[in-house]
């Protein structure tokens, strides 16, 4: 039930932990982090406590990496349990998702995509969705944001998600209908966010994403606001 994400200079993995542990008050029975170190998205999750996640990752994954999301799980699809933990990846392991909240029409896109030859390995709503996404870019040959975009007009519910492309690993794409995002602006890095509270210390420059809407957040430019339904990505 919480999201954070880092792009940036500083090491992702200590102001995720902290932000997930700030948005503990939100109720939550899993948690999980994915961290792009340069060459590969590593990816640590568990049912639990942040507390047993931290312990789990120190273990599993390293640590490194300037890019990351994080997520605590309120589960709606799938029982609580360590594969249906978020973040997710595709079948390719190029993308990888968090999401709060629910895709309702899950059953016939996943059936859809399985006639397509789409594995999946848990029970969740989410990692149909990232599957889509990866359809959709595959398909129509565009960008992540364009793929998001398109996506989110074929599924019915409600989210907050975040999406990372380890072939485009200076973006975080960010939409909201449902849920509540923020993003944090700092000098040369943003901070994503579930609420302000994972980076009041870091930025005091905030904006929130209003329902329908999607981001763009890309190092080195001013952030891309987008309706979902129907601004043009380009
Ligand atoms: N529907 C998703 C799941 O069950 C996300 C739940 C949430 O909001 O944390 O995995």
């Amino acid at each position: 039930c919480g999201i954070v994400g880092y792009i940036g200079h500083r090491d992702a993995y200590p102001i995720i932990m902290k932000g997930l542990q700030r948005l503990e008050y939100r109720g939550y029975d899993s948690a999980g982090i994915a961290l792009y170190d340069g060459t590969n998205i590593n990816l640590s999750k568990t049912k639990g406590k942040v507390a047993d996640l931290s312990g789990k990752a120190k273990g599993e994954i390293s640590l490194a990496g300037r890019v990351g999301i994080g997520h605590t799980r309120w589960a709606t699809h799938g029982v609580p349990n360590d594969v249906n933990s978020h973040p997710h990846y595709s079948n390719s392991g190029n993308l990888v998702i968090i999401h709060n909240g629910i895709i309702e029409n899950y059953d016939s896109v996943r059936k859809e995509l399985t006639n397509r030859g789409y594995t999946f390995h848990s029970d969740t709503d989410t990692e149909v969705l990232v599957n889509l996404i990866e359809e959709v870019k595959k398909q129509e040959n565009v960008k992540l944001g364009k793929a998001v975009q398109i996506a989110l007009n074929q599924v019915v519910g409600a989210y907050a998600i975040a999406v990372f492309d380890r072939s485009k690993p200076d973006e975080i794409v960010v939409a909201r209908l449902g849920s509540p995002l923020a993003i944090g602006i700092g000098e040369d890095e943003f901070f994503i966010a579930s609420d302000a509270s994972p980076f009041i210390e870091f930025t005091n420059n905030a904006v929130y994403l209003e329902d329908g809407e999607m981001a763009i957040v890309r190092l080195g430019k001013e952030i891309r606001l987008r309706k979902i339904k129907n601004d043009a990505i380009t």
